[in-house]
């Protein structure tokens, strides 16, 4: 199984890893500022080390693997976002999954989290197909990308607010690049949701004052910086895709469905009507 994202560097294998922090490998996210291509960008983070923690534990997973997917090579490093270039629609998560992100190098891809997002992201229209399962399945996004703030998965799915900050400079640095065409953002959940409003505000966006709570249909206007000219971007919260969400039906597909289709419109996308 090919496990590599498109438009990143070679996965390389449990070996390679042991190897990791030879030439090309990052202690810190560097200075951003002369990356002026997304793609450049998702290349650029697969290379990161800067949280030791995190680290250890991608590699740790990696290597061990689970029982159900002993077979395949882990990408086990930061996982970058996924999407066109030109996306005017933003998902924004929480961070990579072990068994998911982290063994497939693709956001949300190869766990239960991705397939209830982009299940749903196809009802309405915004994704060639409603399942996720590797880096080279053939899924392609329409005027939507898919990110999170932490790029590397961490333990128990928590990572701490130092390796939040840490992370912010990719985040702040993929905004930018996505802000000529960017018009609204789907947050999933409330670390996701504090996470990017500093985020924003650090592209060139303004952020209300007192910040706004979390919640699931909370809306926001964000109004550009730099001018009237300047274009804002529409936030949305929706509960996040997590098995606890939906098994409970704290997130139902609907629900998500209602606030993919909401979102969509205020980016200027065409959704469907889903029938299902
Ligand atoms: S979480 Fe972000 S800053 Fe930390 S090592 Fe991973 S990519 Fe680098």
């Amino acid at each position: 199984m090919d496990s590599s994202p498109a438009g990143s560097s070679d996965p390389g294998n449990v070996g390679d890893l042991d190897g990791m922090g030879a030439s090309g490998d990052l202690d810190a996210p560097p200075d951003l500022d002369d990356l002026d291509a997304l793609a450049d960008l998702d290349a650029r983070i697969a290379g990161c080390r800067a949280c030791p923690r995190l680290v250890a534990w991608r590699e740790e997973v990696a290597r061990t693997r689970r029982a159900a997917f002993a077979d395949q090579t882990y990408w086990g490093r930061p996982v970058p976002g996924y999407g066109p270039a030109d996306a005017s629609l933003l998902i924004v998560g929480l961070a990579p999954a072990a068994h998911g992100g982290n063994r497939t190098g693709r956001m949300f891809t190869g766990d239960r989290s991705g397939d209830v997002l982009y299940a749903a992201l196809h009802d309405v229209g915004l994704a060639s197909r409603g399942t996720s399962v590797s880096a080279d399945d053939g899924l392609e996004l329409y005027g939507v990308r898919v990110t999170s703030p932490v790029h590397c998965a961490p333990p128990a799915n928590k990572p701490t607010p130092g390796e939040r900050d840490t992370c912010r400079p990719w985040l702040v640095r993929e905004l930018e690049l996505l802000r000529p065409t960017l018009r609204s953002v789907v947050v999933l959940g409330a670390f996701g949701w504090q996470a990017a409003l500093p985020a924003f505000a650090a592209a060139g966006w303004t952020v209300p004052r007192p910040r706004p709570v979390f919640a699931h249909g909370a809306r926001v206007s964000l109004g550009a910086q730099d001018g009237p000219s300047a274009r804002s971007v529409e936030l949305f919260g929706c509960f996040h895709v997590s098995q606890r969400n939906t098994f409970t039906g704290r997130l139902t597909p609907a629900m998500l469905r209602d606030v993919l289709r909401t979102a969509a419109g205020a980016a200027g996308l065409t959704t469907r009507p889903y029938d299902g």
